[in-house]
């Protein structure tokens, strides 16, 4: 945000402070709300740390600073009409106080980004003991044997009405597929900017 864009938003609507919907940035998740006032986003923005003002406590109050369970800033928005910030965000740690990842118990989140991203963190790393390190090691061809046999198994037990195992293969499946496409440096997402792409396409 530039400090024009800064400037314009509806400081004076609400006594100087904007309420500030974060957001993980991998897989959408709500994980809290929080007030700034104008020297909280401009800390946020300097330090790249999700700062706000606390009005219990009547001061700038950068999220984790006791705990350490920072929020790494990824991208700030305004509203339509600049009276609300949505502020996406890496968390290090539980974001609420009471050790859950978001203060909304139940806040829907896209888990399949989730495990994109461990998926891919397990290939940069290849921790020792890992399944996936494994499937990385054994290289592309295993890799897609296994989705292959997997993809067996769920037409199989779909042809068996067996719902459980259904279940149970898909994520197999779904798992294999994951760790196919980051061993050849793609993701979920970049499959499903192709469905977008045909949605789109036939919605025209
Ligand atoms: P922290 O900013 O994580 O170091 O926590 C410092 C204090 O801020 C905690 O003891 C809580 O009182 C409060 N706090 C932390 N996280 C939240 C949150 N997500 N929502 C409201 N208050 C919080
Ligand atoms: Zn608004
Ligand atoms: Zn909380
Ligand atoms: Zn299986």
């Amino acid at each position: 945000m530039s400090p024009e864009q800064i400037s314009g938003l509806a400081w004076d609507k609400q006594g100087g402070l904007l309420p500030a919907v974060v957001q993980d940035a991998t897989g959408g998740r709500v994980l809290m709300l929080g007030y700034m006032d104008r020297a909280a986003l401009d800390a946020t923005l300097a330090t790249r740390r999700v700062t706000f003002f606390s009005r219990s406590r009547q001061r700038l109050w950068m999220k984790g600073e006791s705990s350490g369970d920072v929020l790494d800033l990824v991208a700030i928005e305004a509203d339509c009409d600049g009276d609300t910030l949505l502020v996406q965000a890496h968390p290090r740690g539980p974001t609420c106080h009471l050790g859950r990842a978001s203060c909304f118990a139940d806040a829907p989140e896209n888990f399949l980004a989730r495990l994109d991203q461990l998926v891919a963190r397990r290939e940069r790393e290849r921790p020792p003991g890992s399944y996936s390190t494994k499937l990385f090691e054994a290289g592309t061809r295993r890799i897609a044997q296994k989705v292959g046999e997997e993809g067996v198994e769920t037409a199989l037990a779909a042809v068996a009405q067996d719902d459980a195992a259904l279940l149970g293969e898909a994520a197999d499946l779904v798992f294999h597929l994951t760790v196919l496409l980051r061993e050849r440096g793609l993701g979920l997402d970049d499959v499903v900017a192709v469905l977008r792409d045909r949605h789109a396409a036939a919605a025209r």
